[in-house]
């Protein structure tokens, strides 16, 4: 989609640091981190939130997890423990509507993050 951000980024449009990709995602980190340790994970696909998923994503799904796996060995936060999370919607605090998958540590995490 071309308004969209997560888009024009995987399109190379917006230059970002990509700290890891692979055939299904890209990952990024964030810019207003929560965490010593905050990247998102990013379907190249323009799936707009985890509300639009469908089977037909299980193989793209499987390729966002693995990033997020890879991205948590390179953050450095593999063996003591991280958060995946899921925003959906603006009660939720989701600003950019295509899929994204938080990585979330460097830190012991509360309930809310
Ligand atoms: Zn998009």
């Amino acid at each position: 989609m071309a308004d969209c951000l997560f888009c024009r980024m995987h399109a190379g449009e917006i230059p970002v640091e990509k700290i890891a990709r692979n055939e299904h995602a890209f990952a990024i980190r964030d810019i207003n981190p929560r965490a010593p340790v905050h990247a998102l994970v990013i379907p190249r696909l323009h799936v707009p939130t985890a509300k639009d998923i469908g089977w037909t994503h299980g193989e793209m799904l499987a390729g966002l997890f693995s990033l997020a796996t890879e991205v948590a060995r390179v953050e450095g936060v593999y063996d003591a423990g991280y958060r995946l999370a899921f925003n959906v919607g603006d009660n939720a605090g989701m600003t950019i509507f295509h899929l994204h998958l938080h990585v979330l540590g460097g830190r012991k995490l509360g309930p809310e993050g």
